[in-house]
């Protein structure tokens, strides 16, 4: 299974998506502490979190 994970270099944030919610487009980038498996769910779930938040503050 493969999921890419982008970075915005203008937010120094990663995200699972192309463009960052700031509107810039992000590059293909695997987070620094990334190695096993369960650890790599841990990040996409923050990470979905984190967009949730988002979604409720605008
Ligand atoms: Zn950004």
């Amino acid at each position: 299974m493969k999921t890419e994970i982008f970075y915005c270099e203008k937010c120094k944030e990663y995200t699972l998506k192309e463009v960052h919610s700031c509107g810039e487009k992000t590059i293909p980038k695997i987070p620094p502490k990334y190695s096993p498996v369960d650890k790599y769910s841990k990040y996409r779930l923050k990470y979905k979190k984190e967009e949730w938040y988002e979604k409720f503050k605008k």
